[in-house]
C-alpha cells in the first residue's frame, strides 16, 4: 500500500535555478518526444526514442536529473496508452510553458534521495531545506519524489512512500459502527450526535481571497501591478486549500481511529453543486476529499467506508421506530416522531445511515 506525503521545501538560489531548468528540460523533452512519436505513426517508421536518444542531439539535457527524463517518457508513454483506451479524451498534448503544471518525479535509485534532519537529498540538486511537519513512520519506504513549484512561487515535495501491510484489527472484537450526514450549510453532523465544521479562519481567509480578488479585477491586465496581485491570489488559494487539507486530515484520522464502519450517504457531488445554490462548500468539493481521505485511513486500520444508497430514506424516517414521515419539510430542522423520539434532523438522518451500513455490512 502507498501514501503520498506533501512537504513543503525552500531551495536556495542556485536550487531553484536547477529545479528551474529541470522543469524546462523536461517539458522540453516531452514535447519532442511528442513530435517524433506523431511523426513516426505518420510515416509508419519506428524510431526508438529513449532521452539517451535525445542527450546526444542535446547535450544541456545532461544537467538534470536523469530519472526525471526517464519518467518524461514514462509519462508519455501513458499518455498514450490513456488516449488508446480512451480516444474521446483527445490526442495527447504539448506542454505549455506558461500553463502546465512546474514539477519533476525522481525515483529513489541506490539510496540517491534521503530525508537527513531537516534536508531532503535529491539527485543534481543536493540537499534541499525540507519542512517535514509530520512524523514519517519508521517502516515507511521511500519510492519517489515530485517537486512542484506552485503558482504562488512555493516550492512543495509530494513523496510517494511504501506501507507495510495493516494488521487487520482483531477480530472477534465488537465492531464500531458511525454514521455522518453530510449537511449543506456545515460540513458533517454524526449518529453521535457531534458536529464538524469548518473552523471560522477557514471563512476569514475565503473572506481575504474575496477580498484580493476585486483588487486584482481593478489591476490593468499585463501590468507589473496585476501579475504581483496575481501571485498574492494564488498565495491566499493555497493557503485555504492547505487549511481545507489540514482540518480534513485531522477529522479523518480522529474519526478512523474511533471507528471501524463509517456510512455516508453516496452522493452525486457535481450533480448537487448544479441542482442547489449552495455553491462553495459544495463545488469546493470538501466532502469529496473528506470522503478520499476516511477511506484510506479506515483502510490501513482494517475499518471500512460504506456508501448508502442516496435514494435511501435516511432524513425522512424515525430512527428509532422507523415510521415514515412523508410530510417532513426542508425547513424542519427537529424531526419529532409519533412514538415520543424528538431529534435533531441531522442527527435522525446520521442514525439511520448508521443503521443502514451496520445492516449492508452484516449481509
Ligand atoms: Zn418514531
Amino acid at each position: 500500500m502507498n501514501r503520498a506525503m506533501r512537504f513543503r521545501i525552500e531551495p536556495n538560489k542556485e536550487q531553484r535555478i536547477l529545479f528551474a531548468k529541470t522543469f524546462g528540460c523536461c517539458r522540453f523533452l516531452y514535447n519532442r518526444m511528442l513530435t517524433d512519436r506523431t511523426l513516426s505513426e505518420m510515416t509508419g517508421e519506428r524510431i526508438k526514442s529513449t532521452p539517451a536518444v535525445y542527450k546526444k542531439e542535446f547535450p544541456w539535457l545532461r544537467e538534470v536529473d536523469s530519472i526525471a527524463l526517464c519518467n518524461v517518457q514514462l509519462d508519455l508513454e501513458k499518455a498514450f496508452r490513456d488516449h488508446r483506451k480512451m480516444p474521446e479524451r483527445g490526442y495527447p498534448r504539448y506542454k505549455s510553458k506558461h500553463h502546465s503544471k512546474r514539477s519533476y518525479k525522481t525515483n529513489l535509485v541506490n539510496d540517491n534521495i534521503r530525508i537527513e534532519g531537516k534536508k531532503i537529498r535529491l539527485p543534481k540538486v543536493g540537499a534541499v531545506k525540507i519542512r517535514v511537519h509530520r512524523e514519517i513512520p519508521d517502516d515507511w519506504k521511500l519510492k519517489n519524489v515530485t517537486i512542484v513549484k506552485e503558482p504562488s512561487g512555493k516550492y512543495y515535495a509530494s513523496i510517494l512512500f511504501e506501507m507495510p501491510e495493516s494488521e487487520n484489527q482483531a477480530n472477534g472484537t465488537e465492531k464500531r459502527y458511525l454514521g455522518i450526514d453530510y449537511a449543506m450549510d456545515g460540513l458533517a453532523v454524526m449518529s453521535d450526535g457531534t458536529r464538524a465544521e469548518y473552523p471560522k479562519y477557514y471563512r476569514k481567509s475565503e473572506e481575504k481571497l474575496a477580498r484580493e480578488q476585486r483588487k486584482l479585477a481593478r489591476c490593468v491586465k499585463g501590468s507589473r501591478n496585476y501579475a504581483k496581485q496575481k501571485c498574492k491570489v494564488a498565495a491566499v488559494h493555497e493557503k485555504i486549500s492547505n487549511q481545507r487539507k489540514d482540518f480534513l486530515h485531522k477529522l479523518s484520522r480522529k474519526l478512523a481511529n474511533g471507528y471501524d464502519v463509517i456510512g455516508v450517504e453516496d452522493i452525486d457531488m457535481r450533480a448537487m453543486s448544479q441542482s442547489l445554490h449552495f455553491g462553495k462548500s459544495v463545488s469546493d468539493n470538501g466532502f469529496g476529499m473528506f470522503r478520499t481521505m476516511l477511506t484510506y485511513k479506515l483502510e490501513e486500520q482494517g475499518g471500512e467506508l460504506v456508501k448508502v444508497d442516496r435514494f435511501f430514506p435516511s432524513s425522512k424516517r424515525c430512527s428509532k421506530c422507523g415510521k415514515i414521515k412523508e410530510d417532513l419539510a426542508l425547513s424542519d430542522r427537529i424531526y419529532r416522531c409519533e412514538c415520543g423520539c424528538e431529534l435533531d434532523r441531522d442527527v435522525n438522518a446520521a442514525i439511520n445511515i448508521r443503521m443502514e451500513a451496520a445492516r449492508l455490512r452484516a449481509s
